[in-house]
């Protein structure tokens, strides 16, 4: 979250000038937050993707007992 330390306030990332600047004072503001936020490394946490592996783990697991479950139908 973009900070002007001389406002005192925490700025929109939308709000914030070009070069980084406070649109109210147009004093520089501290976007290291922003910067960490987007950048690849941190864009999508590490247990994102363990969730992601559990459901796919899970809705396989789903997916093959439904199949038996209609294969025993027949
Ligand atoms: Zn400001």
């Amino acid at each position: 979250m973009p900070w002007c330390d001389t406002c005192d306030v925490y700025l929109a990332p939308n709000s914030v000038d070009e070069g980084g600047t406070c649109p109210t004072c147009g004093g520089s503001v501290d976007t290291a937050d922003r910067i960490q936020a987007t950048s690849p490394d941190q864009a999508v946490p590490w247990h994102f993707w363990v969730v992601v592996v559990a459901v796919v783990a899970y809705l396989g697991w789903r997916l093959i007992q439904g199949i038996g479950w209609l294969v025993q139908q027949l």
